[in-house]
Parts: C-alpha cells; sequence; structure tokens
C-alpha cells in the first residue's frame, strides 16, 4: 500500500475515532442526566427503592428514602452494604434469611420485619420483593408500616381485651373455648362463672366510677390466683368466667374458696370500705356439655342456682337445674298464651261472718284454664310471673275482672260484697300502684271499700318503707288490707301496730292441723287476741272440717273461708246462687261447687 493511502486512511479512522469520541461523551452527558433525574424521582418517593446482590445480600443500589425510615443516611448503607441487615429485630431475623432463600425467581413476593431505628425504636417495614436471576439480583420496594400496624394492634387488643381491666372479654374467651374444643377435644377441662353480689347497689348507689374501682380491684385480687395457663376473662359488667386446666373437683373446690376468700378484706375506695362476696357456677367438660355455648349457659346457671341458694357460694352444675329452667319456660309460655287468648278467669270464694254465718264478701283468686294443657294452679304461674313481670299484667286483668263483678253484684244487690284481690310483692314496689289502683277505681266509679287488698305479710315486711307508703295511701283512699298467709313471715309487731292493716288472715297451714297439734291451736288463739287487741279483725283460712269450724268460731275468728264452706266457683254460679248463699250460710249445707 502507498503512503498517501496510508495516510488517507489513519486520517479517516482518526476521524472515526473523533465521531466516536464525541458520541460517547454525548452518550455519557445524556445517561448521566437521565440517572440524574431518575436519581430524584426515586429520591422523592416515600418508599425505599432497593437491589441487593442475591448471593451476599449486599446493598448495591437505593434510594434516600432508606435515610427516613432506618435514621441513617442513603450514603451510609452504600458504605456499609451490609448495614440494614445488622439493624433487623433479633426475633425477625431468621424469618427474612429464609424469605430471600426460599423467593422464587421471576415473581415477586411479600415480606414483614422489624428493623431498629438509629435511635432504638423499633419500625415494622412491609417489602415486595423480585428475584431477577439474570443480574442475580433482589430488587425490591419498602414501606413503613408502624402507624397501620399499630392501630391494627390496638383494634385488635378492643375487639379481645376489656379496657378498663385488660382482661380478655367475652369474644376472646369464647374464641380460646373454640380452639381448645377443636384442637384437643380430649383434654377436660372446667370453667367457673363469677358474679359480683350485690354489686348493682355499689354502682347504682355510689355511681360508676366507684363500681370500676371495685372491679379493677376485685381483678387485682383474682390475677394473684392465676396461673398463666388458665385463662381469667371478664364476660360482662361484674362477670368473670374462668377457664381451669382441670377438672378434678377437690382441686376445682379448694380454687373457688380461694376465690372466695379474696373477698374476706373490705374494698376501700377513697376511705370508703366496701364489702362483696362472689357467686360461683361451675361447669365441666365433658360431662356437663360438649360444647362452648352450652359450658358458659350451664356454669351460668349454676351461679344463678349460688345466688338463689343465699349468694357467697359456689354451686356445680347439675342436669336438674336444666329441667327447672325448661319447667319455668313452659309455664312462661302458658301465661303468654293465657294473656295473648285471655284464658285468666277470676273465680270467687266466699268469706262468711263467723257470728252471724252470712256472707261478707269474696277473695278473688286467679285460675289459668289452658286449652291444650288443662287446668295450670296459680301456685305453679304466680311465682313464674312474678319473676318474669308478667304478674303486673296479670294484676290488671285480676282489677278489671274484680271491678266487673263488683258492678255485677252492685246491679243485683243494694249492699254489695266486698272482694278481696291479692296483690304481690312486685305489684306492691311499684312506685305509683297505690295511687294508680285508687284512680282506676274512681274512673270507673267504684267505691273503695268494696275492694280489699291481701298482701302476704313477707312482701310487705321484704321493703318496710314503700310497702308502708303504699298501705298508708291505700287506707286514705278507703281500701281495706288484710296481712295474708299470717304467722309464716316473721312480721315485727313493732311494725305490725304501725300499719295501716285492718285484717290478719290466719295461715293455712296452723288451720290444718288446729284440732291435732297443741302448738297450732296456742298460735291461732294468740293472733285472734293479738288482732283484736290492734283493733284488727281475724280471718281463718282453708277451713275443711266441722272441728276446725267450731274452734274457729270458740276462739273469736271474725270471718271464715274454706271449702268446708265453699270451694272458689265462677261469677256466674255466684249470681245465679246467691239467694241461697245468703242472709244464713250454714256450714253444714256447704255448697259443693266443685272448679
Ligand atoms: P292464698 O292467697 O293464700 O289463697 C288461698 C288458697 O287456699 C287458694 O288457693 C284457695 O283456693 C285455697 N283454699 C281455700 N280454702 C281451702 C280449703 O279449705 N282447703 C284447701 N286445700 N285449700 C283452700 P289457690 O286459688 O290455688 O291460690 C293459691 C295461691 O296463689 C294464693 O294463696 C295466692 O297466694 C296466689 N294467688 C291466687 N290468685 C292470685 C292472684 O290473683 N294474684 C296473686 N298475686 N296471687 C294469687
Ligand atoms: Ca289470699
Ligand atoms: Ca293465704
Amino acid at each position: 500500500m502507498e503512503n498517501s493511502e496510508v495516510d488517507r486512511l489513519t486520517q479517516l479512522l482518526s476521524d472515526a475515532q473523533d465521531i466516536i469520541k464525541h458520541q460517547n461523551s454525548e452518550l455519557t452527558g445524556l445517561l448521566e442526566s437521565k440517572s440524574q433525574e431518575l436519581e430524584e424521582i426515586l429520591g422523592n418517593i416515600d418508599q425505599i427503592i432497593w437491589y441487593i446482590d442475591s448471593k451476599t445480600l449486599s446493598i448495591q443500589y437505593v434510594n434516600h428514602a432508606i435515610g427516613a425510615v432506618f435514621g441513617f443516611t442513603k450514603e451510609d448503607f452504600l458504605a456499609d452494604p451490609t448495614l440494614w441487615q445488622q439493624r433487623i429485630h433479633q426475633d425477625d431475623r431468621l424469618l427474612v434469611r429464609s424469605f430471600f432463600e426460599t423467593l422464587v425467581p421471576g415473581a415477586s413476593q411479600e415480606i414483614r420485619f422489624r428493623i431498629h431505628r438509629v435511635n432504638g425504636e423499633i419500625c415494622w417495614l412491609n417489602s415486595r420483593v423480585y428475584h431477577n436471576e439474570k443480574l442475580d439480583l433482589f430488587v425490591g420496594i419498602t414501606s413503613d408500616i408502624t402507624q397501620s400496624k399499630l392501630q391494627s394492634e390496638e383494634i385488635a387488643f378492643l375487639a379481645y381485651y376489656d379496657p378498663l381491666t385488660m382482661l380478655a372479654n367475652r369474644s376472646k374467651l369464647k374464641l380460646q373455648l373454640h380452639s381448645r374444643l377443636d384442637h384437643s377435644p380430649l383434654v377436660p377441662f372446667s370453667l367457673i362463672y363469677i358474679d359480683l353480689d350485690n354489686f348493682k347497689n355499689i354502682n347504682d348507689t355510689m355511681g360508676h366510677e366507684i363500681g370500676d374501682q371495685i372491679l379493677i380491684e376485685v381483678t387485682r385480687r383474682l390475677r394473684e390466683l392465676f396461673h398463666d395457663d388458665q385463662l381469667l376473662s371478664r364476660f360482662g359488667g361484674d362477670e368473670f368466667v374462668v377457664i381451669l386446666n382441670n377438672s378434678d373437683s377437690v382441686y376445682i373446690s379448694d380454687f373457688c374458696t380461694q376465690i372466695g376468700q379474696i373477698f374476706k378484706a373490705p374494698f376501700t375506695i377513697n376511705d370508703v370500705p366496701f364489702f362483696l362476696s362472689s357467686s360461683l357456677g361451675i361447669s365441666m367438660y365433658p360431662e356437663d356439655a360438649r360444647n362452648c355455648e352450652d359450658l358458659i349457659k350451664h356454669a351460668d346457671t349454676a351461679m344463678h342456682e349460688a345466688k338463689k341458694n343465699g349468694k357467697n357460694q359456689f354451686v356445680y352444675y347439675h342436669s336438674s337445674m336444666q329441667r327447672a329452667i325448661h319447667n319455668f319456660l313452659h309455664v312462661e309460655s302458658l301465661i303468654r298464651d293465657g294473656l295473648k287468648h285471655d284464658f285468666f278467669t277470676l273465680y270467687f270464694q266466699p268469706l262468711v261472718n263467723a257470728s252471724s254465718l252470712t256472707l261478707q264478701g269474696f277473695e278473688a283468686l286467679m285460675r289459668l284454664p289452658h286449652p291444650t294443657e288443662g287446668y295450670i294452679s296459680p301456685d305453679t304461674f304466680i311465682s313464674v310471673a312474678e319473676k318474669n313481670g308478667d304478674i303486673l299484667h296479670i294484676g290488671h286483668i285480676v282489677l278489671t275482672q274484680a271491678c266487673d263483678f263488683i258492678e255485677m253484684l252492685q246491679l243485683q244487690y243494694q249492699d254489695p260484697f266486698y272482694i278481696a284481690i291479692n296483690i304481690s310483692a312486685k305489684q306492691l314496689h311499684q312506685v305509683d300502684f297505690a295511687q294508680e289502683l285508687l284512680n282506676y277505681l274512681k274512673q270507673r266509679s267504684i267505691d273503695p271499700s268494696y275492694l280489699k287488698v291481701e298482701l302476704t305479710e313477707s312482701a310487705v315486711m321484704d321493703n318496710i318503707e314503700i310497702a308502708s307508703r303504699q298501705l298508708h295511701t291505700l287506707k286514705e283512699g278507703g281500701i281495706h288490707i288484710a296481712l295474708d298467709d299470717f304467722g309464716t313471715g316473721y312480721s315485727s309487731f313493732a311494725y305490725l301496730a304501725q300499719l295501716p292493716i285492718s285484717t290478719l288472715k290466719i295461715d293455712k297451714s296452723f288451720i290444718d292441723t288446729v284440732c291435732e297439734v297443741d302448738s297450732h291451736s296456742h298460735i291461732v288463739k294468740a293472733i285472734s287476741n293479738l288482732a283484736h287487741v290492734l283493733g284488727m279483725s281475724v280471718t281463718a283460712e282453708g277451713i275443711e272440717t266441722q272441728e276446725q269450724f267450731n274452734f274457729l268460731v270458740e276462739n273469736r275468728i271474725d270471718t271464715l273461708q274454706g271449702y268446708l264452706l265453699s270451694k272458689p266457683i265462677t261469677k256466674e254460679e255466684i249470681l245465679h246462687n246467691l239467694t241461697s248463699l245468703i242472709p244464713f250460710f250454714l256450714p253444714k249445707k256447704a255448697l259443693s261447687y266443685s272448679i
């Protein structure tokens, strides 16, 4: 090749090199400006964007966001590419390592773990990571989820814990029971239902703040009895439920005794001592029930039995308690039927003047004839109605039907007879009971002296203050009052003399054996004398024999009532036969209507 040719080619090559050099520097400039642009964009993102070597997990790239999260700068991490691993929470290191070891190439996966910030605070991170196998890199985006994690923990806490006592709540207890029954159905255990006695009184009279403080103190004392593997929960207001990993009755009884003992010392709040006790019910798995709901229900039933037996004690569940509840519910449904379909009917039993043997009045006695269940005795339905409150409805029916009957008697006779109605404790303790009764009579233009109320001694003595107020209102309104079942309660003579009572009605149990049991004849005589000394009249009920009748007349009983004279009968029977009932009501010719 000629020299000139060589020179030309050299020149061309040099030109080409110049062009490439120029283009290279242009490209580098472009690349640099692009990468700066990218860096700026990524730098303004909250999330940490990064990639790390898939073998060593050392950082190759990270944006500025890492500084805000960890408290170190981006440069710190680039200078020490394993710094981020050193900041991982001890308990999460294994989790992070195995996450990266098992990450599938080509797919992205998520992980949550904790790190320590430079100031020691713990921070929750969520990372989405992609394994780029070609470049041997893990590429990821990480965000700080501490705030939302704390919030959700708080929500979870509120969902399962009681904020006042910090104990597990009802949901947590049920969750634990369910999981226990699912995972270890063969392991026996027991449930204790604790209810504080008379706590409602403290809450109502002293206010909820004092109540809350007492609950906190009860919790503190209860906690001292517990081991980690037992669950103590606050089930509701003043109710706690315990799961005991034990079904040995000696152990359980001992444990319940210990619970009872934590109430021995008073609960002193603001220097005021409060005395509490607790009633406990126990159900056992699997004997008493095999599911969570029934176990709780049975422990609750047993707890109520403990209350019924006088509180401050523990009672084991027994299936007979369930039968009593079924019975109660059955009678309750019959009462509801009776109210809905107007089955309730008053019967009337004559009250006879002992000296003239003339008819004085009638005692109204409720009957519940049920079309499919037959005749239901008041001894059965009254106690249920008193407990569930239906007695108030029944009381209205009694009053309405008694007044209807008074009006009928008024139509037929110039001087009609009085009707004595039975009033239960629940009715008497209604604040406006007496006034409403008087208003009702007024509204129907019925003279109050035609109505008499019979109250049991215990209903009056149970809440003497309210009872006394009601009795005075009744008396001032012109209604006579009889104290029923007298001799069985615990009347204080001091009160008796002060109450506006016009009649003592000697309890039937004394009359039943008045001719056989000496003490009963003495009691009857004593009550008769007492009544007369206090200016009251005295009635004997349940007279079935001529001997009883003779004894009672001899001992100055004023009014007589019993099957010997007449059973309770319907108003139709009375209106039809009244002429034969008066003026002389001879015991030997006792009427024998049957109900
Ligand atoms: P009580 O008020 O002591 O009524 C007397 C009970 O003795 C009545 O039973 C009556 O039928 C019964 N009796 C009367 N004479 C004799 C007799 O010679 N022999 C026997 N063996 N029994 C006699 P009854 O009607 O079954 O009522 C039972 C209880 O149910 C009543 O006792 C009363 O406490 C309650 N009761 C009945 N009706 C009402 C009502 O309308 N309201 C309320 N609150 N309670 C009622
Ligand atoms: Ca009565
Ligand atoms: Ca009675």
